[in-house]
């Protein structure tokens, strides 16, 4: 065998360049104390070291990118990727912005526990940005730690991996490393403070930009700033766009708008909840960005929320995604009111994310249902979809394995109910169901459904692959993860890189991992991490 063209580098052979900090203004003071930072895209700061980093999990498809190759669990390397040790070259720093959080202006958040690396260059020439998350106190840090629990890093790290592989827009994970420290974290905000396990995990895209990076420039007033970093971003990462100026800058917020309606079409497909929707946690490339109390739809639930912060007002609950992430694009559209200063050209970005939204969601489902959306014989397109979800969400049933087993429902005319049924009987929390009114109303479905699927004629093979290719097999699965990091607690990652090799490979059928597509278990259905989760971590 010849040897690989590219072999991988070790991580401390990386150069590291700083495009980010040579074209935006920094702020002049480097005290480490909670601060307004006026005038400032960023503060430099260096990552606190931590007493024992140890690297437990490493992302090989991303390193495969990168062209780095794994490092030894314990070295410069873990030490680096733990927040111990900065590589000459790198010149560290958290960015200062500001946020709408649960539809209310909040000031300066800024990267109150992230600190940036630097950027590399990929193996494709892409640049891209390395930022550790859990590295220490930064100016920004207001009343909290600087760190991260385990159990938010091991989330964190998984679910930014497992949604690049179902093919959703995302920031992605590198490493995982533990840190040897406790963190203190009162998880509940209900009195009982614990000591967990402390992690960092290096995370990766070619940039961290937020709305909130312009927001907070809007709101104070600095209007040099807000146009500087518009054009840094346009120039970097919107390069098509063509040189900054108020046609680009119009294009440029339609096509974020376009973006962010693709994103959150596929959160609606694969059934992904953010659970944290605050302006500061949106990416200006329309990444999803920031993992914290997320969750995936597990009974199929419009109104269903992971994060107990949210449990009373549900902002940000699975069926209100599509209409905050346009009320916080408005947000958007606000702060870079003075640079466009067209409110039409607002409007008309704007309207691009309903479209865009509209027009993926719409192929998605019909992806995911195995329909056409143009045929002339479909005489009730919307009843067909706005009927199922009220049936999914009358009897418990499970998202995942209902779209995924959908494939194999018969479709042929004269076949029982019960037949059509069998396929899906996995789905249900509660079996009986199935034998009773709700089992009738599915089967009555079942067949409007089988019509008209034959009248869409598609070949079964191409549709059936069309099917597999939407609704994933393998999601990360609340209780999945929270297993995974019960072992890693006690020092045993192995659920861990297992999770992350079948998360590789969502739409494949994966025998040996039976066990991963299953319903969620009595146990979990109220244990903390497993339905519901809280902002802290
Ligand atoms: P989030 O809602 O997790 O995106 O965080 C909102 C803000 O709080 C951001 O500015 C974070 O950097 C900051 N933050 C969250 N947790 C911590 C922490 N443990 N230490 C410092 N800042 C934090
Ligand atoms: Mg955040």
């Amino acid at each position: 065998m010849n040897a690989p063209q590219n072999p991988l580098r070790p991580f401390e052979s990386l150069e590291f360049d700083d495009l980010f900090v040579r074209s935006l203004p920094a702020d002049p003071h480097t005290h480490i104390v909670s601060r307004q930072a006026p005038n400032a895209a960023y503060s430099f700061v260096t990552p606190t070291p931590v007493a024992a980093p140890r690297l437990i999990a490493w992302s090989d498809p991303l390193g495969a990118l990168l062209g780095i190759a794994q490092p030894a669990a314990a070295g410069s390397a873990a030490e680096v990727l733990g927040g111990s040790r900065v590589l000459p070259g790198m010149k560290t720093y958290a960015a200062r912005y500001g946020g709408h959080q649960f539809g209310h202006w909040a000031g300066q958040l800024g990267d109150g526990r992230a600190i940036t690396l630097g950027e590399i260059l990929d193996t494709h020439g892409q640049r891209q940005e390395l930022q550790l998350k859990g590295a220490g106190s930064t100016p920004y840090s207001r009343h909290a730690d600087g760190r991260a629990v385990l159990r938010s890093s091991v989330r964190e790290f998984l679910c930014s991996e497992a949604m690049h592989h179902l093919g959703v827009p995302s920031t992605r994970a590198l490493s995982l490393v533990a840190t040897g420290e406790d963190v203190v974290r009162d998880m509940f905000y209900d009195g009982h403070p614990e000591t967990e396990p402390g992690a960092v995990v290096c995370r990766v895209a070619p940039s961290f930009v937020r709305f909130g990076n312009f927001e907070i420039f809007a709101a104070e007033n600095e209007a040099a700033n807000l146009r500087a970093l518009a054009d840094w971003v346009i120039r970097q990462h919107y390069p098509e766009l063509g040189e900054p100026g108020p046609h680009a800058y119009a294009d440029w917020f339609a096509e974020i708008c376009r973006r962010t309606g693709v994103m959150i079409a596929h959160w609606m497909r694969v059934g992904f909840v953010h659970g944290v929707m605050n302006t500061d946690n949106m990416s200006i490339l329309g990444l999803t960005i920031d993992y914290g109390p997320y969750g995936w739809l597990e009974g199929f639930d419009l109104a269903w929320t992971p994060n107990t912060t949210d449990a009373q007002g549900r902002r940000y609950c699975y069926g209100q995604q599509p209409q905050i992430a346009h009320w916080n694009l408005t947000r958007l559209a606000g702060a870079l009111y003075d640079l466009i200063a067209d409110e039409e050209a607002l409007r008309a970005g704007l309207e691009s994310y309903r479209i865009s939204f509209e027009e993926h969601w719409a192929a998605m489902l019909a992806d995911k249902l195995g329909i056409r959306l143009d045929t002339e014989t479909n005489a009730e397109p919307d009843t067909l979809l706005s009927d199922l979800f009220t049936l999914l969400q009358e009897t418990e049933t499970d998202m995942t394995i209902f779209f995924r087993r959908l494939a194999d429902v018969p479709t042929d005319a004269d076949v029982s109910a019960a037949a059509r049924l069998a396929p899906l009987r996995e789905a249900f929390y509660d079996a009986a169901a199935l034998d009773d009114q709700p089992g009738r109303a599915l089967a009555a479905w079942l067949n409007r459904y089988a019509k008209r699927v034959s009248a869409d004629g598609e070949p079964s093979d191409a549709r059936r692959a069309r099917m597999q290719a939407a609704n994933p097999k393998y999601v990360l699965r609340n209780w999945i993860a929270q297993l995974a990091i019960d072992d890693a607690a006690q020092g045993d990652s192995a659920k861990i890189q297992r999770l992350l090799r079948v998360l590789e490979r969502p739409y494949d059928e994966q025998p040996e991992a039976a066990d991963l597509f299953a319903r969620r278990p009595e146990w979990a259905r109220h244990r903390a991490g497993c339905s519901a989760l809280s902002c802290s971590s």
